[in-house]
């Protein structure tokens, strides 16, 4: 098959010349001799940086209200009464989800997002239709981006009955994992709200992914029966827990037995870096063998009237947070918004031959420089098809 295209002059993140060529929407070729014969586009990368697309391992594209006039924040300061606060806010936004998402799929694709896992809200009130709103997204938004999605039971499932029967068959629909929340701090039934997540896991031979806000002992219970219910049931690798915050506060006693049992069940950690909450400690849990990914989580929702789906920047908060400086700890944070949200998403490694065409070329002289810098001047390439350019969709 002929080259499709061949980019020059550009620089790798080791700060080598290279070269990059695709065919077909994927990388044939990379490095200093990618040039082949008969290439339809030969392009100037100008001495850009070359980067992996870049991955949101959690993001919310129901909830944004991105495409509508600015609305204030609802106070509620627990997660019962945030989930109140949005329900009686979803009741009055007029703009469909497909809209709403679609202004947030493209404004994160233009600052190079080529992948997300999306979770979506399914309750009793909402029933599918957050879902069903996302998958035609999936659809219509495809040459821009990857959408994995999450049925998610933002309102509870125990404490919402119904809510087990929509999530089986969200599965159903489509959903390509089962969520869940706070088992004891919203359910306050641990077993029962496991029971239900890894019996629709195992019927239908997905994946899960939780959200744990329950902190300290009581978050690292849980973490432990998820680990155990993960292994007993053989799905080591397909499970993941957003924000485990309690792994921040832990004796380190409680740490390493917690962290021990989560690498064994091959348990992937999901953080985005928030303030002022405890935080996964991401250099402890990889020594210890946890995969840690990173994203966005709530962008201008009900949650909070923050975010802008910059995975650059998101990946400058998280060094923020774990007080990483060093050119080395910026490249740590960066895998966590790229290969590692890749890989927990099924992605194959970036930018090697045979993946997806999905890069950015940015103007930085090195992988940390562009991490510190969130320079927003990002050529966006989808498939090997330049979808973006200085910040907008082209
Ligand atoms: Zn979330």
């Amino acid at each position: 098959m002929a080259t499709d295209l061949v980019i020059e002059n550009i620089i790798g993140c080791n700060g080598a010349p290279t070269t990059i060529a695709v065919t077909g929407g994927k990388i044939s070729a990379i490095g200093a001799d990618a040039r082949n014969a008969g290439p339809t586009e030969i392009v100037d990368g100008a001495g850009r940086l070359l980067l992996p697309g870049l991955v949101d391992g959690h993001i919310h594209l129901d909830k944004t209200l991105i495409g509508l006039p600015f609305i204030p924040h609802i106070p509620g300061d627990t997660v019962a009464k945030r989930i109140a606060a949005e329900r009686e806010l979803r009741r009055t936004v007029s703009l469909p989800v497909t809209a709403r998402g679609a202004a947030l799929i493209a404004q994160i694709a233009a600052m190079g997002t080529v992948a997300v896992r999306s979770h979506v809200d399914i309750d009793t009130e909402a029933k599918l239709s957050g879902l069903e709103a996302v998958l035609s997204l999936k659809q219509s938004h495809g040459h821009l981006i990857d959408i994995q999605t999450v049925a998610f039971p933002q309102s509870g499932i125990i404490r919402d009955p119904g809510t087990a029967e929509l999530l089986d068959a969200a599965i159903e629909a489509g959903a390509d994992l089962v969520g869940g929340l706070d088992p004891a701090g919203i359910d306050n039934d641990i077993s029962g709200h496991l029971d239900v997540i890894f019996a629709i896991a195992g019927k239908h031979g997905v994946g899960i992914d939780l959200h744990l806000h329950d902190g300290g002992a009581l978050g690292a219970f849980e973490l432990r029966q998820i680990a155990e219910r993960t292994i007993a049931l053989g799905l080591e690798g397909k499970v993941a827990v957003s924000h485990a915050f309690c792994l921040g506060e832990l004796s380190d006693s409680d740490f390493a037995r917690t962290a021990a049992l989560l690498a064994k069940a091959n348990i992937a950690i999901m953080t985005n870096g928030p303030g002022p909450v405890p935080m996964p400690p991401v250099k402890r849990l990889q020594a210890e063998g946890v995969r840690i990914f990173a994203g966005s989580d709530n962008i201008r929702d009900a949650w909070s009237p923050f975010g802008n789906g910059d995975l650059i920047e998101r990946a400058g908060i998280i060094c923020d947070r774990q007080d990483f400086r060093a050119d080395a700890d910026l490249a740590l944070a960066f895998s966590l918004v790229t290969a590692a949200s890749g890989a927990v998403l099924g992605r194959g490694a970036p930018l090697t031959i045979g993946a997806a065409a999905d890069f950015l070329l940015v103007r930085a002289g090195s992988l940390a420089e562009a991490v510190a810098g969130r320079d927003r001047d990002r050529i966006v390439y989808k498939a090997g098809r330049k979808i973006a350019e200085a910040g907008q969709l082209v």
